[in-house]
C-alpha cells in the first residue's frame, strides 16, 4: 500500500507510520510486529531511474528459541533500491513490495531474547537465565557415552 510521490529531476521525502497489517496485509501482522511500523526516506530522480532509500523502524515480539520466553526487540532496516522509471504511475511509485521484502529479509534466523541466553535446563526445564536449578546436566545418556569416548580418543 505505501506509495511515494516522485519529483522529476529532484528528490522528495516520504514518511509512513502505520500497523504492519495496514501497510501490508493481515498475514504479515501475524508475525508479531507490534505498534506502528515507521518508514521514512526519500525518492530521488537520478536520471536513468528513481532511487528509493530510507529506513524502517519497528518492534517485534517473539518467542526465544532457547528459553521459550516472550521477548520484544527493536528493529531497524535500511533500504536503498533503484526503480525503473516505467514503474511510476502518474509520478507515483508503489513501494509496498520493496518494503515488505526488506522487512522479511531483515528478520533474524534465530530469535534470541539476548545474545547469551542460557536456555532451558534439559533435565527440569527451568529457565537458566533465572539462575542455576542445581541439576546435573553433564550426565551423558549411556547410549551416547560410547560416542563421546570415541570423540575424545
Ligand atoms: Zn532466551
Ligand atoms: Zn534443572
Amino acid at each position: 500500500m505505501p506509495k511515494v510521490q516522485t519529483a522529476r529531476g529532484g528528490s522528495a521525502p516520504f514518511e509512513f507510520s502505520a500497523a504492519a497489517s495496514v501497510l501490508f496485509d493481515e498475514d504479515f501482522s501475524a508475525d508479531g510486529f507490534v505498534g506502528d511500523v515507521k518508514i521514512f526516506g526519500e525518492v530521488e530522480d537520478v536520471g536513468r531511474c528513481f532511487v528509493v532509500r530510507g529506513r524502517i523502524e519497528c518492534r517485534k515480539t517473539f518467542t526465544c528459541d532457547r528459553c521459550l520466553t516472550e521477548a520484544c526487540a527493536e528493529q531497524v532496516h535500511n533500504f536503498d533500491e533503484e526503480f525503473d522509471k516505467s514503474a511510476a504511475v502518474d509520478d507515483v511509485l508503489d513501494v509496498t513490495e520493496l518494503l515488505r521484502d526488506v522487512l522479511l529479509a531483515g528478520q533474524p534466523m534465530k530469535n534470541l531474547c539476548k545474545a547469551d541466553c542460557l536456555g532451558l535446563c534439559p533435565v527440569c526445564g527451568a529457565n537458566l537465565n533465572d539462575g542455576d536449578c542445581g541439576c546435573d546436566r553433564f550426565t551423558v545418556d549411556p547410549r551416547l557415552a560410547s560416542l563421546q569416548d570415541f570423540k575424545l580418543s
